[in-house]
């Protein structure tokens, strides 16, 4: 049996997983298909988190560190597994360079895709440079300037779209991308902090900033920043004679058509299934649920466990999450695999 226990994707959730395991002595091989480790809030540049307030290079940097400086952590950089073969306690998996690693257990942390707000035609991005993505402005925060891409401008107005590519069944995403809400609350303060003359809008179907940040991100962006929250089902986002965008929308509230022009328009995205599932799917041998995610074996005695043996999936590989999330499930995926090959090796003894 293998002592070795494999761990694909190196972001929130595989890097917590890698410190788990190498903490109790086991090895970890940890492969990552980018060249870089960190997940999304590196390769998509996050500026501060939520909740913590901490910038997402300095969290993540900490993470990646711990991971990095463990000689019990193998990590493969800029490869994917190409096949896996046997069973728990001894399989052995292929790398697509050629390479061969033993492992008792995998673990998959392969994480999420950005919503491609190219799929939302009728909200102006792709056609309008100053339609951009909630990722695009973390990018403005973490340069320290709030512009329009066209030219430069700092904007006068901006306004925020929420549940953009979630809770939409017209492009099949019915899921709550969970995060959205709260990020784009603290965003409409970071603008607010950088360009205080700037007016901020959030169009939203449902404020959902779960948990503790009600005060923290809602309250707080309208009592403090005096950001503007207007309750609206959005219908298109077109430019106007002086090149200003128009977004057009019902108010909700009042039942009356409204037409208000922006500067910037920011897409609040959310979160899609990881692009690569089928082909995980495939290779791994796990099953998918119905949106995509990869999908749970059973949810209360058998916690993480994928729809096959000896391979364990969490974090946002099994639907949207955030990171304190995907560090828990890293870290009881580390237990269940350490804890499930234990059991193995002492009924073999
Ligand atoms: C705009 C936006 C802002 C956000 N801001 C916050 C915030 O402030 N606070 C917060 O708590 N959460 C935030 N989130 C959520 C946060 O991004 C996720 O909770 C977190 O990134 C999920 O971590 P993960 O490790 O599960 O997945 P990911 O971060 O997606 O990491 C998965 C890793 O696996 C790798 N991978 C994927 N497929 C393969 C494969 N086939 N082979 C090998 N490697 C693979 C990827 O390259 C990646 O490195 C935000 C989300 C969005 C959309
Ligand atoms: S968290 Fe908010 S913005 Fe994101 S999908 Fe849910 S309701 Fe919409």
């Amino acid at each position: 049996m293998s002592e070795t226990i494999l761990i694909v994707g190196a972001g929130p959730t595989g890097l917590s997983a890698a410190a788990g395991i190498a903490s109790v002595g086991r090895k970890v091989a940890l492969i990552e298909k980018e060249n870089v480790l960190g997940g999304a809030p590196i390769l998509s540049r996050y500026a501060k988190l939520v909740p913590s307030g901490e910038w997402a290079k300095d969290a993540l940097g900490r993470m990646v560190k711990r991971v990095v400086d463990n000689p019990l952590v193998t990590i493969h950089k800029g490869v994917k597994v190409a096949k896996l073969d046997g069973e728990f306690g001894n399989f052995t998996a292929t790398l697509a360079d050629g390479q061969s690693i033993n492992a008792g257990a995998v673990i998959l942390g392969t994480g999420f895709t950005h919503f491609d707000s190219i799929n939302k035609p009728e909200w102006g991005f792709g056609t309008y440079e100053d339609v951009v993505t909630t990722t695009q402005v973390e990018q403005m925060v973490g340069a320290g300037k709030i512009a329009c891409p066209s030219d430069g401008r700092v904007p006068q107005r901006v306004c925020i779209l929420l549940c953009v590519g979630s809770r939409d069944r017209q492009i099949g995403r019915e899921w709550c991308s969970k995060i959205c809400c709260t990020v784009s609350c603290n965003l409409a303060m970071e603008i607010k902090e950088l360009s205080p003359k700037t007016d901020v809008y959030i169009y939203y179907m449902d404020i959902r900033t779960f948990g503790l940040y009600e005060d923290k991100y809602y309250w707080r962006s309208q009592e403090e920043f005096h950001i503007k929250y207007v309750k609206a089902r959005i219908a298109e986002v077109t430019q106007g004679p002086d090149q200003r965008l128009l977004v057009k929308a019902e108010d909700t509230l009042v039942k009356r058509p409204i037409v208000i022009p922006f500067d910037l328009v920011v897409h609040a995205i959310g979160m899609d299934p990881n692009l690569d599932n089928p082909e995980i799917a495939k290779v791994f041998g796990v099953g998918l649920e119905k949106h995509g995610f990869i999908d749970r074996g059973e949810h209360y005695t058998s916690s993480f466990a994928s729809t096959r043996r000896g391979i364990y999936v969490g974090g946002s590989a099994l639907g949207p999450e955030d990171i304190d999330t995907c560090v828990s499930h890293g870290l009881a995926m580390a237990m269940r695999a350490v804890g499930d090959l234990s059991a193995v090796a002492q009924k073999a003894a």
